[in-house]
């Protein structure tokens, strides 16, 4: 770890009890900072709070005291959950005491080198392609944020000839303030978490905190083909490396029908991709260019490219059954995620969707359920998406009470050469615990073909 020794005798206050907060307590109280603990659910059983009592840090649970900020906090870690509406937050806001996510802590004490990855969609997809690629060059990624360790932690322990692969949330970066990785991807935006950021320019500001510092030895990949996205880079200091599906440009990184460009040069030949779909190409792509910039040869870039068939529960290809393929996007959960699913494909597919019913429309499904040749049906939405279905003109549904039943019935709706997919356009909690559960259920199923 570097710059540990501005942590020594700070006063600092982590709000909620989550995994972030008690790694980034710990860690700050192995600093030598005076650690105080806050969180809104009672203690009485909290087997963490417990934890971090014993080693010496107060913890404070059932609510936030008012009184509390009279403490004189240099800092507040906060877990990027919380909303600035939370009222100690906002106090503390007011008080203009700086209040960061872990991320910041990360930032600050990693001997590593970070390549962080942001947007709407795509991060978990990037982080994992990306991961693999520098594997593959012997390069010791460690992967941090949602989908591995909470990213101080690995911090604390990276070395200085490792890389770290950060997926960071807007949530994450909106609580950060010197945060400058070596790599920024930024993915894409669309409309999300606006009941958390407020506005859409606020969401933009958040994901942009991530390239706010970085100078011209770091390096910004990002979505050229976003206009939003693109205006709002320019005036960044970063070395700018932006990417395009929309045809072979000299700059960057960019994709036609045959090929992957780096800066216009033909790399890598499209043809030996695995992962289905366009979106799916926008992750290869900068994915492609940072592991480019972190000088993995391209010969590893090509072996993961031919070999990766997707995130589990992302566009994952699970198998091919009698000349159907099958694939399990169960983290679907909303329809901008199955609009990218069924643009994937050119050949017709059965549909699995349906699930939590929050009286969401699927109205931005219709477009692209022209080459739907049936759907099945599962959870609250069932019959309002089979109702939605037939009304664009697919005339084979079904619905089906369980998971097996539902694949069963796609089985026997789909022809040679179908896609047969789970994308549900709906959380799952109607039926399962959450979207993992429901796509292993699924997988399970598909097996028992
Ligand atoms: P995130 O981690 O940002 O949620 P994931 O990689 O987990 O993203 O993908 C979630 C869903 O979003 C996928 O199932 C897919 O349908 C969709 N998706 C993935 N990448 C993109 C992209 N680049 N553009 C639009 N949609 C995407």
């Amino acid at each position: 770890m570097k710059n540990t020794e501005q942590f020594i005798g700070k006063r600092v206050l982590v709000i909620g009890l989550a995994k972030s907060g008690v790694a980034a307590a710990g860690l700050l109280h192995r600093l030598g900072a005076e650690v105080v603990v806050n969180d809104s659910k009672p203690l009485e059983g909290n087997e963490e709070a417990m934890e971090l009592q014993t080693e010496g840090i107060e913890v404070i649970g059932g609510g936030h005291p008012s009184d509390l900020l009279e403490r004189n906090f240099d800092f507040i870690v906060k877990n990027p959950g919380i909303p600035y509406s939370n009222s100690l937050v906002a106090s503390a806001v007011e008080q203009h005491i700086p209040i960061w996510t872990e991320v910041e802590l990360a930032g600050i004490l990693s001997e590593a080198p970070i390549i962080a990855i942001t947007g709407s969609n795509g991060k978990t997809t990037t982080t994992t392609l990306l991961y693999h690629m520098l594997n593959m060059a012997k390069k010791k990624p460690l992967i941090a944020g949602n989908i591995g360790t909470v990213s101080c932690t690995v911090a604390e322990k990276a070395h200085a000839n490792e890389v770290i692969v950060l997926e960071a949330s807007s949530f994450q970066l909106a609580g950060t303030e010197s945060f400058a990785p070596r790599i920024a991807i930024f993915t894409n935006l669309y409309e999300a978490h606006l009941d958390y950021h407020g506005t859409m320019q606020e969401y933009l500001d958040a994901k942009l905190q991530m390239a706010r510092n970085q100078t011209s030895e770091e390096y910004l990949i990002f979505n050229a083909d976003q206009k939003l996205i693109k205006e709002s880079v320019e005036s960044f200091e970063a070395q700018k490396v932006p990417f395009t599906v929309l045809g072979k440009t000299n700059e960057g990184i960019s994709a036609d029908e045959d090929w992957i460009y780096w800066l216009g040069e033909p790399f890598i030949e499209i043809k030996y991709i695995k992962l289905p779909g366009r979106h799916n190409l926008e992750n290869i792509l900068s994915a492609t260019a940072a592991a480019i910039l972190s000088g993995c040869e391209k010969t590893a870039i090509e072996n993961v490219l031919s070999s990766f068939t997707g995130v589990r529960h992302r566009m994952q290809f699970v198998r091919e059954v009698n000349s159907r393929t099958i694939y399990n996007d169960s983290k679907a959960t909303n329809t901008l995620a199955t609009k990218s699913a069924l643009s994937s494909f050119k050949k017709p597919i059965v549909l699995i969707a349906g699930g939590l019913d929050r009286g969401h429309s699927f109205e931005e499904l219709r477009p692209f359920m022209k080459n739907v040749r049936a759907a099945v049906t599962i959870g609250e939405t069932a019959e309002r998406f089979a109702e939605f279905a037939k009304s664009c003109g697919v005339t084979e549904t079904a619905q089906a009470s369980t998971m097996q039943e539902a694949v069963e019935k796609a089985y026997a709706c789909s022809c040679e050469d179908d896609v047969i997919l789970l994308s549900p356009s709906c959380a799952s909690w109607d039926q399962y615990k959450n979207f993992e559960i429901r796509g292993d259920e699924f997988i399970d199923a598909v097996m028992k073909l």
